[in-house]
């Protein structure tokens, strides 16, 4: 867009657009003009080129017309929310007073402010919000080489810190997807934050933001809400100081912050959820991913909390358990299930509407919401009472039944007070029912009845104007006023009666009738008017008192609406456990993992839809003893498959939802490694195998015995040496250094000679495939042992490359199979991986120049390699030695 002009010389109503500007300079300006949000010069293009609406002038600047687009402010929100998710931010600089009032001061224009700055983390408006995902705004503070992070939702006052090694802040990215991050320059620039970039506001944190919070929250101290790091506090400090100022110095009701230092959750890095598609597939979408197959919660809050526990699985089984606890419960007792899933159903999202209660933004739609949010909880709280007894309530489940009864509720105050049917807005009027108050009944008496008053005159007028036909009518413009037939008219005017309070006034003619009015008649059309207004008036003094209730009663509400997503996610899980075969996982903290007959729930979902096979269960066994599964098998065999399902399987019971397979018991996973599914960074600009090995690097750095690793052909991306040596390097360090569970799947058959020897923990299992009437069939079943190796030119023989063709390559394969043996590492001819010391190329070899005879016998890339020590190398060194040899060979 065109720069912007100098404000000089500007009209007043500019003037205030180019202060607005100026106080928000990254910001396009929605400028009220009557119906109206005008954007004017460079704002203007780049919001008609965005909403895809005209671009036009209004006026001059400087010799210039004024490009201007503009916005029904009726129906401004839809395209708020476009500009939002593009990533943009929008000052809303509203009339803050009337044009009469503005005359009556006799200023130049109507006063106008900010009002809001809308940006993608601070939203409360139903058409801004994903109702099923949360919209954090995340604030980070650099403390050295830690970082505090604060993380909050406006629209549901959720409010959480960590204080975290640098290192984990793409873990934490990927696991919050923030809608919007506030950042310091001096973070703003770090490359986990690049996916960001158009979503990171500019921070720094306030000074004594201890302080700070401490008022917000309106406490002496922090210490009752935790223990909180100094980089927390700036950063959570940080981010109310933000939202207060897009809110123009209000603030939205918010929990106190709570800090995660002591809760611990199964870490996953952005690659892990990308490849297990937890909360949505890789394309985006959300139906083919983890959430998608297993959400069965009926309402907005339900699904935004069984996203969170997805996202952020516990590491603790005591809290796992208690999860595990109400879930059997309720799928026990189907009765109670049913009849909380049916209340359930259809509860508004109280906290949401508390948010923009808070906010006073709100519609009388909100001050429903809590009242039959609160409805609901009631009707809840009986059904679960009715269940407690024999066996009891578990613990989750009675903590929830004692939050559905706030104190103090709102409800019943509510419940009188709002009329059956409510308008779309307050200024729309009938908020409040009849019989609320008797003060607003008397107003809204005089102002729509004032029938006897107008049948008591228009008696008095039709005797006075000696009109018996006269009628008082009421008009929306010229209020109410007497219509008599044209002719009694034409006398009325050419023979007025006396003057008085009853003497006519001509007022409108029409072709069969008059229309006068009188100073009685505009009397009473003044008071009747006026006690429209006052009636307005008493009517949001009542609208204002019942929201000042819900806001006096917020932590109770906020606490019942917490209580009724918990319920929903409870209830739904069981729902679904109820609906297969799905187990309690048992969860035990020895690093034991034994799957019966797991399933991947989104592939068996996809199977079902299509109604072709079904799902075909298999086992897994990562016991101690045989921690490490390497499978092999062909291509669409369902290795992929067989690898996620069994860290989403870990996913699932971490998060405490019961599982798909016939039992279960895993011990605990403090770290969940995936890399499956192509590794392409193409924006960043990397190879495939430069992502494999930064991912796989990763992983070798960070996991430990009690993690769960899932690899997919770990070194594909490279010649077959360089693969294979790597894929070799990776699994001895899996099974030896990290001592981590792990399923392995590869295409270098050559590996499977490691277990039992080399490797004892290793345990080979294959794909099985069948060849039936011509054709290949896949089975789907995971079995021990190692994969058929002339299955690919079994494949092509099938396929049909001609007898010739097939046969020479089996010729070839023969050579290269011998050829292999020679180069078999664990036969001691070949240093393939040896170390120097003990080399075979060495053992003989006497000092000085018959070391370098040795060597030089070899090819050079066997030499370079025999001068590796893997396990003595950073993955970068590995990642350069790697390109030497590459450059050797
Ligand atoms: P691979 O990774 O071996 O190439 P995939 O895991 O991608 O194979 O599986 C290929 C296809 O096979 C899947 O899309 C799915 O339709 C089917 N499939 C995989 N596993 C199973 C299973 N256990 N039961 C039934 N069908 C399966």
């Amino acid at each position: 867009p065109n720069p912007i002009p100098s404000a000089a010389g500007a009209t007043p109503a500019l003037a205030q657009w180019f202060a607005a500007k100026a106080a928000h300079p990254d910001a396009l300006v929605f400028f009220r003009m009557g119906d109206f949000y005008e954007l004017f010069f460079g704002d203007a293009e780049v919001a008609s080129q965005v909403l895809d609406i005209a671009l036009t002038f209004r006026g001059e600047h400087q010799g210039r017309p004024v490009p201007m687009c503009g916005v029904p402010a009726a129906s401004c929100e839809g395209y708020l929310a476009r500009l939002i998710r593009r990533g943009f931010r929008v000052a809303i600089c509203d009339q803050l007073e009337t044009p009469e009032e503005a005359k009556r001061r006799k200023a130049a224009t109507i006063r106008r402010e900010v009002v809001r700055l809308v940006t993608p983390g601070t939203v409360t408006e139903e058409a801004l919000l994903e109702a099923a995902r949360p919209a954090w705004l995340l604030a980070l503070a650099p403390a050295g080489e830690a970082i505090g992070a604060a993380w909050l939702d406006v629209s549901t006052g959720a409010f959480a810190t960590e204080a975290l090694p640098r290192g984990a802040l793409a873990a934490l990215l990927a696991r919050l997807e923030p809608a919007e991050v506030l950042a310091p320059e001096a973070l703003a620039a770090d490359p986990a934050l690049a996916p960001y970039a158009e979503r990171i506001a500019r921070g720094a944190p306030p000074r004594d933001g201890a302080r700070c919070l401490a008022a917000a929250f309106g406490v002496a101290t922090l210490d009752g809400f935790g223990a909180f790091t100094e980089a927390e506090i700036a950063a959570a400090a940080m981010a109310v100081d933000y939202v207060r100022a897009t809110q123009a110095g209000g603030l939205p009701r918010l929990s106190p912050p709570a800090p995660q230092g002591g809760r611990g959750v199964l870490q996953m890095d952005a690659p892990t959820r990308r490849s297990l598609e937890i909360l949505r597939d890789q394309r985006g979408g959300t139906r083919d991913c983890l959430l998608g197959a297993v959400d069965r919660t009926v309402t907005a809050a339900g699904a935004r909390e069984l996203a969170a526990r997805l996202a952020a699985p516990l590491t603790e089984a005591e809290a796992i358990a208690a999860r595990h606890d109400a879930v059997g419960f309720l799928l026990a007792a189907g009765e109670v299930r049913a009849a909380l899933r049916a209340a359930l159903k259809g509860a508004p999202d109280m906290a949401r509407a508390l948010a923009r209660l808070s906010l006073d933004r709100f519609a009388p739609r909100d001050l429903a919401a809590i009242r039959d949010g609160l409805g609901r909880a009631e009707a809840i709280a009986a059904a679960l009472a009715e269940a407690s007894g024999v066996p009891p309530l578990p613990p989750l489940l009675a903590a929830a039944l004692r939050a559905l009864h706030p104190d103090p509720s709102p409800r019943a105050e509510l419940a009188r007070a709002l009329a059956g049917t409510l308008p779309a807005r307050i200024e729309d009027g009938g908020v409040v029912a009849p019989d609320y108050d008797g003060e607003l009944d008397a107003l809204r008496r005089l102002r729509d009845g004032a029938r006897e008053a107008i049948a008591a005159l228009q008696r008095d007028l039709a005797q006075a104007w000696g009109v018996a036909a006269l009628k008082i009518r009421h008009h929306q413009q010229l209020g109410f006023l007497a219509e008599v037939p044209a002719a009694a008219g034409e006398k009325l005017l050419r023979a007025p009666p006396a003057a008085g309070p009853h003497a006519p006034i001509h007022r409108q003619t029409m072709a069969s009738a008059m229309r006068f009015t009188c100073p009685a008649l505009a009397d009473l059309d003044r008071r009747v008017a006026e006690a429209g207004a006052q009636a307005e008036r008493r009517e949001r003094l009542i609208v204002q008192h019942l929201r000042r209730l819900c806001l006096d009663a917020a932590p109770g509400i906020a606490a019942a609406a917490q209580a009724l997503a918990e319920l929903d996610v409870h209830a739904a899980a069981a729902e679904l456990a109820a609906s297969g075969v799905w187990c309690r996982p048992e969860i035990v903290e020895r690093p034991e993992f034994a799957v019966t007959a797991g399933r991947h729930p989104v592939v068996e979902a996809a199977l079902a839809r299509a109604g072709g096979p079904a799902f075909v269960p298999n086992d897994c066994d990562l016991s101690p003893g045989r921690r490490i599964c390497l499978l092999t098998g062909p291509n669409m065999a369902g290795k992929s498959t067989y690898l996620r399902q069994n860290a989403l399987i870990v996913i699932l019971a971490q998060a405490g939802l019961f599982v798909p397979a016939e039992r279960a018991r895993l011990g605990l996973v403090d770290r969940l490694f995936s890399r499956v599914g192509a590794a392409d960074d193409i924006a960043g600009g990397r190879s495939t195998f430069m992502v494999e090995m930064a991912e796989t690097a990763a992983i070798l750095n960070q996991a430990g015995p009690r993690s769960l690793v899932v690899l997919d052909e770990v070194g594909r991306g490279t010649a077959t040496w360089d693969g294979l040596a790597i894929a070799w390097a990776v699994l001895e360090a899996l099974h030896d250094r990290l001592r981590c569970r792990a399923i392995f799947a590869t295409h270098f058959h050559e590996l499977v000679a490691l277990a039992g020897g080399r490797l004892p923990e290793l345990a080979p299992a294959t794909m099985r495939v069948r060849e039936w009437r011509g054709e290949v069939v896949f089975l789907h079943s995971v079995a021990p042992g190692a994969a058929e190796r002339s299955w690919g030119l079994h494949v092509a023989r099938l396929a049909g490359v001609p007898r010739a063709v097939v046969a020479r390559a089996e010729t070839v394969l023969r050579a290269l199979e011998e050829r292999a043996r020679g180069l078999d590492p664990l036969s001691d001819e070949l240093p393939l991986f040896a170390t120097p010391a003990r080399g075979p190329g060495r053992r003989d070899a006497p000092e000085g120049e018959g070391e370098e005879a040795a060597t030089a016998a070899l090819h050079p890339v066997l030499a370079a390699l025999a001068g590796l020590d893997p396990d003595a190398l950073s993955p970068r060194e590995a990642l350069a030695a790697l390109y030497r040899l590459k450059s050797l060979a």
